[in-house]
């Protein structure tokens, strides 16, 4: 058995921000099932919303309450629309470059935003900040890193959390004892056949929530990307980012026509696709970046326009077939502001987590934002009540027990969400 301060699981943004806002002098071990950079954190395009003036606090809150069909928890948005700017100049601090222009940070905008907002590094925003939060992480010496160890259970008793189990490579499992856990383990598109998420994303630790009866939220809020490339082949459904559509370019049918407002809030405009790929007999719509799209688009869109190139489309002289896939999971463990579950000593943040803040519907690129403003008052939680107590003896996790555990979860929660969508109405 390992022992450690604190245990965070995930190596996306809300992971490695939690650790970089613990006290140094706790012994913090980061774990991910799968390699370091393989998490949806790297793949996120867009960008990322900070409130960009003082006048902006109004606006900013309208958007993210009317995508969520008003389902939202105020205290929460108004939270993360307070924080943000605090969060953009920690990741200045951390390294990270967003891109300018000659009056100072160039905004973008995207769907269901009202102005120009989002901060962005061409159209790998994601990668640029977790790569650098990555690198300062690794930096620390009292933060362990550690790839493909997969957490297939909490420790828990008297409903206090103590740990985690986990599987190695090599199919060990072990106990891991902590004083706090943080589940940091991103969302569930790794449980649909179509989804932009990396596959091993497939809501663990929404399974061992319903395993252990720590209360969960909203979990049928699931949000559909109304554009990924289409393709015929298998695999993780390639994004074509909201910004692309925010900076101009134009969703038309089989005949080239446009069929609706490209600007709508995400659910909107992917019901809008549907219809139009029903009218149309169709497997996907067009998007069309040339002529709609100004200024040079394969320097603006360096990571699609490479893609789509390797796939035979070259969006600067031609439409690209687009068609909607799974993307993010508003619903999850139930949180307050500072990231607490309803088990004590058990955090979760980032993808994972619910509080309320997205509504029914999340506004793009409150994502990273989110995750990163409670990621840090979670870790600012932890390091105010500092109290340690003596571990019980967990029995050696057995093999049997825990594989199969895994399995049956994937189908809980598969039922909980269908269960979900049949009482949406109550919500
Ligand atoms: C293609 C794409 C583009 C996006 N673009 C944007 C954007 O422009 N702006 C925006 O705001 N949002 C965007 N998003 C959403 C955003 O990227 C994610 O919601 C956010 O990064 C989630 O961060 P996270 O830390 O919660 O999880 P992730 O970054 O997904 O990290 C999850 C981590 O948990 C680990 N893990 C999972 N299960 C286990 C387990 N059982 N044991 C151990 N480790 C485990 C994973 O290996 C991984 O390290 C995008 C998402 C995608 C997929």
């Amino acid at each position: 058995m390992k022992k450690f301060d604190v245990i965070i699981v995930g190596t996306g943004v809300s992971g490695l921000f939690a650790a970089l806002n613990l006290h140094n002098d706790r012994q913090i071990a980061v774990l991910t099932k799968a390699a370091l950079n393989e998490t949806d954190s790297f793949l996120a395009q867009g960008g990322i919303c900070v409130q960009a003036d003082d006048e902006d606090f109004e606006s900013f809150m309208e958007d993210t309450l009317s995508a969520g069909h008003y389902e939202n928890n105020r205290e929460a948005v108004a939270v993360m629309i307070n924080q943000s700017r605090e969060i953009i100049e920690d990741l200045l601090q951390a390294g990270v470059e967003f891109d300018r222009d000659n009056s100072g940070f160039s905004y973008t905008k995207e769907a269901a935003h009202s102005r120009p907002r989002i901060l962005h590094c061409k159209d790998s925003t994601g990668r640029e900040i977790n790569s650098r939060l990555l690198k300062k992480v690794q930096e620390l010496s009292n933060v362990t890193v550690m790839e493909k160890i997969t957490v297939t259970d909490i420790l828990s008793e008297n409903g206090r959390c103590h740990g985690v189990t986990v599987r190695d490579i090599s199919g060990k499992y072990e106990n891991y004892c902590a004083q706090a856990t943080i589940l940091a383990t991103g969302g569930i598109g790794g449980l649909f056949k179509r989804s932009t998420n990396y596959s091993h994303l497939t809501g663990d630790a929404l399974a061992i929530a319903l395993k252990n009866k720590i209360r969960i939220r909203d979990i049928s809020y699931i949000q559909i990307h109304p554009t990924s490339l289409y393709t015929e082949e298998p695999g993780r459904a390639f994004l074509i980012s909201e910004s692309v559509r925010g900076e101009g370019a134009v969703l038309i049918d089989k005949d080239g026509k446009r069929f609706t407002d490209e600007l709508q809030p995400r659910d909107i405009v992917t019901q809008k696709i549907y219809q139009q790929m029903e009218k149309d007999q169709m497997p996907y719509v067009r998007l069309c970046l040339k002529g709609y799209v100004k200024g040079d688009i394969a320097k603006r869109f360096p990571m699609i326009y490479e893609h789509c190139l390797k796939q035979g489309y070259d969006i600067t002289k031609e439409p690209i077939p687009v068609t909607p896939a799974q993307h993010y999971f508003m619903g999850g463990i139930e949180t307050d502001l500072n990231g607490r579950t309803d088990m004590d000593s058990l955090y979760a943040v980032g993808e994972t987590s619910c509080n309320g803040v997205h509504g029914k519907n999340r506004l793009a690129s409150n994502s990273l934002l989110e995750s990163l403003v409670f990621s840090k008052r979670a870790a600012q939680d932890i390091n105010r009540n500092r109290h340690s107590v003596e571990h019980p003896i967990f029995p050696e996790p057995s093999e049997f027990s825990c594989e199969e555990r895994i399995l049956e979860d994937k189908d809980l929660i598969m039922s909980e969400i269908r269960k979900g969508e049949s009482n949406a109405g109550e919500h």
